[in-house]
């Protein structure tokens, strides 16, 4: 298929502002080509919760193949070359098939892997503070509530995908997406996430999901978090 062929039409396409792009909230510039984002900690730093193995797989070569895999389905289509990987994962619909189920598989897992990344911390695992806290308390009852029914969520999705806290429409939601789909395909602004793919803990979990997420909720970088919450606010205000 030629590059002209890949978008139903350039005016289809609602290019977003920086304004109000769904910046996938600390994952940086994701202009073309996409690069691996910098780890902002050793991969033994999140143990004895996520392991160093695990961390350095899921990072050098899971993370940087959804990389390689955009950057050469992209090569072919100067016409896209000026769309971060958030204005590709918000227009999917006006690209044409086969790019736009590649594009969704690996500029999703691209920006959903930086976001990951930075929502965890070896100083995580506290609890949310200010706006956030209130937010969580008034759109989930509580803290614990939330966790809870955040876990129970990331323990129902069959097979891999991720589990999200985001804003939507004003609220705080819960929301499992499949394989590497992104909330900001649809209008949402992702605050945590957590990726239940097998890679993500099979190391050092094997099967047992659920002895993972009590490890996540250890992790879990809510100073970040915050500053998602603050920045998903701000945007959809403006
Ligand atoms: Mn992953």
């Amino acid at each position: 298929m030629g590059g002209a062929a890949a978008l139903v039409g350039l005016g289809a396409v609602t290019r977003l502002g920086a304004a109000d792009a769904p910046v996938s909230a600390g994952a940086g510039s994701t202009k073309q080509p996409f690069v691996l984002p910098k780890l902002g900690y050793a991969y033994d730093a999140l143990e004895p919760h996520i392991d160093a193995k695990t961390m350095e797989i899921h990072y050098t070569k899971h993370h940087a193949a959804y990389i390689k895999n955009a950057n050469k389905a992209l090569e072919g289509h100067p016409e896209l070359a000026s769309m971060t990987a958030e204005d590709i994962l918000v227009n999917l619909p006006s690209i044409e098939e086969p790019l736009r189920t590649t594009l969704r598989n690996n500029v999703g897992g691209h920006v959903n892997h930086s976001f990951f990344w930075k929502i965890l911390s070896p100083t995580g695992g506290t609890a949310p503070t200010g706006d956030l806290a209130a937010t969580i308390d008034r759109d989930f009852a509580s803290f614990d509530e939330f966790k809870s029914r955040f876990t129970e969520a990331a323990l129902k999705r069959f097979g891999s995908g991720w589990e999200w806290l985001a804003l939507k429409g004003g609220s705080l939601i819960i929301h499992s997406t499949a394989n590497q789909d992104s909330p900001i395909s649809e209008g949402e602004w992702p605050i945590i996430g957590c990726d239940v793919w097998e890679h993500a803990y099979y190391l050092k979990h094997q099967n047992v999901r659920a002895d993972y997420l009590k490890d996540f909720w250890n992790v879990v970088d809510w100073d970040q978090a915050s500053t998602n919450f603050a920045a998903a606010r701000a945007a959809a205000q403006a």
